[in-house]
This record gives C-alpha cells, sequence and structure tokens, in this order.
C-alpha cells in the first residue's frame, strides 16, 4: 500500500488535532521511510521481479526489522515514547504510534505471505496486490477518505494552505499511479536510494499544515 497510508495520516489528523500531518505522515509511513535506509545499508533486501503481482513487482526477500508485526509494535512504541516526551500529549502520542502500527496492518491485505509476524516468524499477507482494479479502489477508498477527511477538519488561511494542499494530495496520487502503471525500477539498490525521497513528505505535510488552521478553532 502506498496512498492509503497517507489518507489514514490525513484522517487522524481530526483525532489528534494538535499534532502536526508531517508527524502524522511520519507515524504512517514510518516502516517504509527506514525500509530504503535498511535497504542500503544491507539489513534488508529486496529483488525486483516485473510481472510477480499485478500492482507490485517487489520480492521483499527480507524485512523483518521494518515490516514485521511485531517490529512494527516496537517502532510505534518508540516514536510514540519519542513524540510522549517532546509533547507531553498522552493522546497524540498514542495516535502517532498506532498509526506506526497501522502502517503493517495496511500492508496485511496487500502483500503476498511476506510479511514476518516477528523476525524469523511466520509470514502472512493477503495478496490483493494480484488485482490492480482492488488495489486502486482500496487505496482510492483510503486516500480519497482521509484527504477529504483533513480538507473538512481544518481550513486553509492562505494558498499554501489552499492550493498547497491540492499540489500535496494531486502529487501524492498521480506518484502512486506512475509507480502502478509505470515500469517497474531497473535496479533494488537504485530504488532504494531514490525511495528516500519519501522523506520529504515529512517536512511538505507540516509545512502545509502550518497554513491551515481546525475549522473548530477557526470558526
Ligand atoms: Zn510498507
Amino acid at each position: 500500500m502506498f496512498a492509503g497510508h497517507f489518507g489514514l495520516a490525513l484522517a487522524a489528523k481530526r483525532a489528534t488535532p494538535r499534532t502536526s500531518l508531517g508527524t502524522l505522515f511520519l507515524g504512517a509511513q514510518l516502516l517504509d521511510l527506514v525500509w530504503p535506509v535498511f535497504l542500503i545499508v544491507g539489513i534488508e533486501q529486496v529483488r525486483i521481479v516485473p510481472g510477480l503481482m499485478a500492482a507490485s513487482p517487489f520480492d521483499f526477500v527480507h524485512y523483518p526489522w521494518t515490516h514485521s508485526l511485531l517490529m512494527a509494535c516496537a517502532w510505534g512504541m518508540l516514536v510514540g515514547g519519542i513524540y510522549f516526551a517532546a509533547r507531553r500529549d498522552a493522546r497524540g502520542a498514542a495516535i502517532v504510534g498506532a498509526l506506526v502500527v497501522s502502517h503493517w496492518v495496511l500492508d496485511f491485505p496487500m502483500h503476498r505471505p511476506d510479511l514476518p509476524l516477528w523476525p524469523g516468524g511466520p509470514v502472512v499477507g493477503l495478496g490483493l496486490w494480484r488485482s490492480i482494479p482492488i488495489t486502486l479502489l482500496l487505496e482510492a477508498i483510503l486516500f480519497g477518505g482521509g484527504a477529504l477527511a483533513y480538507a473538512r477538519a481544518t481550513v486553509a488561511h492562505n494558498r499554501i494552505g489552499s492550493i498547497g494542499y491540492g499540489v500535496l494530495v494531486a502529487f501524492i496520487a498521480v506518484a502512486y499511479l506512475s509507480v502502478v502503471f509505470g515500469p517497474p525500477p531497473a535496479d533494488a539498490h537504485a530504488m532504494a536510494w531514490t525511495t528516500l525521497v519519501m522523506w520529504l513528505f515529512v517536512p511538505v505535510g507540516a509545512w502545509i499544515d502550518r497554513h491551515r488552521t481546525l475549522r473548530t478553532a477557526a470558526a
């Protein structure tokens, strides 16, 4: 899953209004943000197998430290703990931590059985990536729903908040469609380096969030 993770982060704004969208993006995508780093340093491995699944050419050979359920919970507790230490906001910390775990939960229906429950443990996955229509439908519902929920929960106070937000939403949608319908990456190592640009969504999300206010606060 890709856009759906952003959708959940956007939807979470209502539940924890004081948390920056950048932090919510970081939580929901943390596993995929750490993953390319671990690929580059050689802790985890992926192979690109064109045609492996209709909506994904990735053979996730080894990724227990980012994509096992146990480690997702550990990352969630770490990030939630850091958030609590910094902000003293238990509700916000719990939601950010839960977003980290939500990444694994949303990946579970999409991946073939390659997601470990714990490092070295049994692997699970429902394999919905075998169907492009189902994949696109789920991504669209989650991302579209989240984008709408964020737009409704907040109000822009300038063009960065309004147009900037529109551009961000369109960019995520187009980026995702180009991943699904574009040619598979030629080389796993180069793909890992390119995937690092995903980190940019954190400052960009925080930047746009600063130019929007909660609707209740504005009213
Ligand atoms: Zn993932």
